[in-house]
């Protein structure tokens, strides 16, 4: 099985004192012993991460699914801007809210604005007009801000989530719904701990700010 991960990230791209909320979550999750409160190397990134714990059982409905025999078994805590997009897993679509057409196969120069943090905005190709990015359809989702939970190998992750949610997680963030999986591309795999790219056309994941 080759690794993946799913992340949470609010629908925000400048999340307001994100390291203090990062923090936050982090320890309610070591709380309920659903993670370890330790970084060690249990991710498939450039960073560490705090590796699956035993609570993790306890919130999962598929707890012969998660990934305790894994190396790469942990939660990657992000806290600075990054493009959430799904690897390998490519995208469908991308329809831009003002002229309504599938701009996925234009020149992804367009991202660059974004991701060089000029502005929170895309601006499409086709119409031109500049529109806050979390207002465009990206088909499967992706996500764009400076914080995000990255699970690595955990199947059942949206389950977990829906467990997580009837608790304190979606009372106090609700925004944190926004889940979609990341299957790294095969050079990826290759080299587990690869420098960043900053190509406009390989938009892999930034090195994470450990917190
Ligand atoms: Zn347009």
């Amino acid at each position: 099985m080759s690794d993946s991960s799913i992340s949470i990230v609010p629908k925000l791209s400048v999340y307001p004192e994100r390291e203090i909320k990062a923090k936050a979550i982090l320890e309610w999750l070591v709380s309920l012993d659903i993670v370890s409160p330790f970084l060690t190397d249990c991710v498939l990134s450039s960073s560490h991460g705090y590796a699956i714990a035993e609570g993790a059982k306890n919130i999962s409905e598929e707890p012969e699914l998660l990934p305790y025999s894994l190396m790469n078994n942990g939660l990657e805590i992000i806290t600075e801007r990054r493009i959430f997009h799904t690897g390998q897993n490519g995208i469908d679509s991308l329809v831009c809210p003002v002229c309504s057409q599938d701009i996925s196969n234009k020149d992804w120069e367009f991202l660059s604005e974004w991701d060089d943090n000029r502005s929170n905005n895309l601006t499409c190709p086709l119409c031109n007009v500049p529109t806050e990015i979390h207002q465009f359809k990206f088909t499967p989702e992706w996500g764009f801000s400076d914080l995000g939970f990255a699970f690595w190998n955990w199947g059942s992750l949206k389950t977990v989530l829906l467990k997580i949610s009837g608790k304190s997680w979606a009372v106090t963030y609700p925004w944190f719904i926004h889940a979609f999986r990341f299957t790294p591309p095969e050079s990826f795999l290759k080299s587990p701990k690869p420098q960043p790219s900053a190509s406009p056309d390989d938009v892999s994941p930034k090195a994470p700010i450990h917190i």
